[in-house]
């Protein structure tokens, strides 16, 4: 097992999410494994937790757990979840006295997104909206060739624009943009061009009803199992380079 870099998910959690009451005294972090963060980068978590000081950050992280915990009841069966996802943003957004929220979505989702709308408004935000298409900028544009939009050459085809999505919801003086049904990629270019906070309401999954965890629970059957074939990374990168969004060229 590598131990130089961090491997969270081949570990069972039990250093840093221990059994313990509140004065219990904690497992010592040497008997987490070797690859934990907690031991390869201690410096790395207490440089990051000072962000925290921040008033603001501060009271932003605290209502955010609040919220967490107020999406479970401790019952008599034990503990029970209560409430979905769109109400939760509801209820954090009304937390952090939001009023004007932006959605940008997918144009796929374009019912979705008038029914979350209309939802939101129900509950008393303004909602700004905005669909991937704006601008309706051609896939020429991002080099694309005619055989490889989606309907082939002969057809216009405006490409999906995260930029000009993140560039108007930073206009439009949003308190929280959420996002519904961004492809992947899209959604990355969003993240990084997108000022304000961000929240994801849903995920672009065009097999699986946006549920992208679906394919993961049906990879143990043979119409998935694909998923679990080994393979190597290096030959299915085939001809595409590298590329580095983080790069100012
Ligand atoms: S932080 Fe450490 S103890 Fe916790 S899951 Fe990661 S490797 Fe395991």
């Amino acid at each position: 097992m590598r131990k130089d870099y961090s491997q969270c998910a081949k570990c069972a959690g039990k250093v840093c999410y221990p059994f313990a009451g509140v004065d219990d005294e904690l497992p010592p972090v040497d008997e987490a494994p070797e690859f934990c963060p907690m031991r390869r980068m201690p410096e790395v978590i207490e440089k990051a937790n000072h962000f925290y000081e921040k008033a603001n950050i501060h009271e932003f992280a605290r209502l955010a757990s609040i919220q967490e915990s107020e999406c479970y009841e401790l019952t008599g069966q034990g503990i029970k979840t209560k409430i979905p996802r769109l109400e939760e943003t509801i209820q954090f957004a009304n937390k952090c006295h939001f009023k004007r929220l932006g959605v940008v979505f997918c144009v796929g989702l374009r019912e979705e997104a008038r029914q979350v709308v209309s939802i939101f408004e129900n509950k008393g935000f303004e909602v700004v909206s905005v669909n991937c298409k704006v601008g309706r900028t051609p896939k020429e544009f991002i080099g694309l060739k005619g055989e490889e939009k989606i309907a082939g050459p002969g057809l216009m085809e405006p490409m999906c624009n995260p930029i000009v999505q993140a560039a108007i919801i930073n206009a439009e003086n949003v308190d929280l943009a959420i996002m519904l049904g961004l492809c992947v990629g899209h959604d990355t270019l969003f993240m990084k061009y997108c000022d304000v906070p961000a929240t994801t309401l849903a995920v672009k999954d065009r097999v699986t009803g946006h549920n992208p965890l679906a394919a993961l629970y049906l990879s143990k059957s043979p119409y998935y199992n694909r998923l679990q074939m080994p393979a190597q990374a290096e030959a299915d990168k085939g001809d595409w380079k590298k590329v580095d969004i983080t790069a100012d060229e």
